[in-house]
């Protein structure tokens, strides 16, 4: 899979996502993540890539020229139209079944505004889907690009040790997962559930399953009204 960031910060979307995991299948080639600056596409001779809002208000607008190049650009290396997604407040909110589908194209594109925002004009041109991370409100789209770049990237085959360690996860299922334990069996007085430690492992998915659910109704019982597939 690829991905493009078009950003105003590219190196450091490129230095997040060349750490741990995703760093080393950026390096063992089944993902490849390229960060395009802004900037570099403005035909303005002093690079700016803002300018005031019309009607007037506050702080400044991403101008929608520099952004349309860069895409521009992006479109022609690979060939193709990337399905682009610009990151905003306004957008439908990430979920896993979202990064889910996110991570079966072959090419994703994701555009972080920053200051007041991007120019309306270049959204309805280009922008293929709005996503957010939450209802609250950032200085730029960087850190929800990294998060779905993060959260669709460890779902593509090879990038984690096996399918198994997303598809146990909370939320792949509409559940959240089970509480995990490691060594030592005992800790400050608190010892791992007993049967953790005897090697039964249908008694241990039974368990697990049933710790799913209980901490499911305990901690987001909003999760069990929802329709999943
Ligand atoms: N004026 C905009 C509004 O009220 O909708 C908010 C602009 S915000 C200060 C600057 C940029 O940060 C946005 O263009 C978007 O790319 C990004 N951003 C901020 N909060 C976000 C969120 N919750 N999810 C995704 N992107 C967000």
């Amino acid at each position: 899979m690829r991905i493009d960031i078009l950003t105003l910060f590219p190196d450091l979307c490129d230095r997040v996502l060349s750490e741990s995991v995703i760093g080393r299948a950026r390096q063992n080639g089944i993902i490849e993540v390229n960060c395009h600056n802004i900037r570099d596409y403005t035909t303005d001779k002093h690079r700016r890539v803002d300018d005031y809002p019309y009607g007037g208000g506050k702080g400044m607008i991403l101008q929608a020229d520099p952004i349309y190049r860069c895409y521009e650009a992006i479109r022609e290396e690979t060939g193709g139209k990337p399905h682009l997604i610009y990151l905003s407040p306004q957008g439908k909110t990430l979920t896993q079944q979202k990064a889910r589908e996110l991570a079966a194209l072959p090419n994703l594109a994701l555009l972080c505004g920053h200051y007041e925002g991007i120019d309306e004009r270049v959204i309805e041109e280009i922008v293929d889907e709005e996503l957010s991370i939450g209802d609250y409100v950032l200085t730029g789209g960087e850190l929800p690009a990294l998060v779905v770049a993060d959260c669709v990237a460890r779902m593509l085959p090879g990038v984690l040790a096996d399918e198994v360690c997303f598809t146990e996860e909370s939320h792949f299922a509409g559940l959240l997962e089970y509480p995990q334990y490691s060594r030592p069996a005992e800790w400050h007085g608190r010892a791992v559930p007993q049967v953790l430690l005897n090697g039964d492992h249908k008694k241990v998915d039974a368990w697990r399953a049933e710790q799913a659910l209980r901490r499911t109704q305990e901690k987001r019982p909003d999760l069990l009204k929802k329709e999943h597939f």
